[in-house]
């Protein structure tokens, strides 16, 4: 690990200000916000991240989960996730949140990784966390070692010629399917951005994987309203029981009126370079009957564009079986 600076913010605009006045703030790259530090600290180890400044927010006041007067949520970016999956409002309301939440790492990284961390989660692909190999997302221009190597966990839909790694995180899963909102602040001022918008495919920028600029600071997510009597969940296919990433999975919110579906949205992991949205699966099962075939043709069209590597060709099948029973499960009491 190389040396650098560390300091604490007592507020957003302080943190902020910090990343703004660094030396190095015009390649941002280099400044780096700490909260739970899971992911953080170990690419820090890794020489993966090389930050010169890092600015601790965890004495900013964004760790609580309050309900909104709409009848919405706003989550803290400094929740913790052990907290956002037992909060009751979120098992109650939101239950596919937390079910991601608590199928994701550990009881003991729950309680230390952060919401606004878990969004900006580093994926796992065993290339970008090795110096010693090409990566284009690690070192841009450099090349994907992942393409002609071992590409057996990656993504199938979304990929680029210069990446094909998977957005890892569970949560971003969920919060997608949720369509929620992600707050920010910056040296520019406060903006939204939904979630859809807020992850970036690879394309030839590899590196870049949000819309977030350098020293802009996360500080809440919102979550709409649930609409009465709407049903999710979230269904997590992986190699072993726990502590280990999706090879595919499935986050569904549903609400069903007379045995159709009235309003779906359909959210996707482990098979996307993003958390993958599917507006393709959610048209084919719009007003249409709650049965498995219609299940079954919305997996077909969720699938449609998936583009498998050398030793990912089973995710196409995997994840259209995911998805189907996760509307199994989300409709069998509707
Ligand atoms: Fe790097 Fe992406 Fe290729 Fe993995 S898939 S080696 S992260 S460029």
């Amino acid at each position: 690990m190389e040396t650098f600076r560390y300091t604490r913010a007592d507020d957003a605009s302080q943190a902020i200000r910090a990343a703004a006045q660094s030396p190095t703030a015009q390649q941002g790259a280099q400044i780096r916000f700490v909260a739970g530090g899971t992911t953080l600290l170990d690419l820090m180890k890794l020489n993966v991240e090389r930050p010169v400044q890092v600015i601790d927010i965890n004495r900013l006041p964004y760790d609580k989960v309050e309900k909104l007067p709409d009848g919405g949520l706003k989550i803290g970016a400094l929740v913790r996730n052990a907290d956002l999956a037992h909060d009751p409002v979120v098992q109650s309301d939101y239950a596919v949140l937390s079910q991601a939440l608590l199928s994701g790492a550990s009881a003991q990284l729950r309680n230390m990784a952060t919401t606004g961390g878990n969004l900006l989660q580093r994926t796992r692909c065993a290339y970008f966390r090795n110096t010693a190999m090409a990566c284009n997302k690690r070192e841009p221009g450099s090349g994907c070692s992942a393409i002609e190597g071992e590409n057996r966990t990656l993504a199938i839909l979304g990929t680029s010629q210069h990446c094909i790694a998977t957005n890892p995180s569970d949560m971003n899963v969920a919060l997608t399917a949720l369509e929620a909102t992600i707050h920010i602040q910056g040296a520019k001022g406060e903006r939204d951005v939904a979630i859809h918008d807020f992850f970036l495919l690879p394309g030839s920028t590899p590196q870049r994987e949000n819309v977030l600029d350098p020293g802009d600071l996360i500080t809440f997510v919102t979550l709409p309203a649930p609409p009465p009597g709407t049903k999710s969940v979230y269904l997590k296919l992986r190699d072993r029981a726990s502590y280990e990433f999706a090879l595919s999975s499935a986050a569904v919110v549903a609400e069903v009126s007379d045995g159709r579906f009235k309003r779906v949205r359909i959210a996707m992991g482990g098979v996307g370079t993003k958390p993958w949205r599917s507006f393709e699966a959610e048209k084919a099962l719009e007003s249409k009957k709650v049965e498995p075939a219609v299940f079954r043709e919305a997996a077909n069209a969720a699938l449609r564009e998936a583009r498998p590597q050398s030793e990912n060709g089973f995710k196409v099948e995997l994840a259209k079986r995911c998805l189907t029973h996760a509307l199994t499960m989300a409709t069998q009491s509707a």
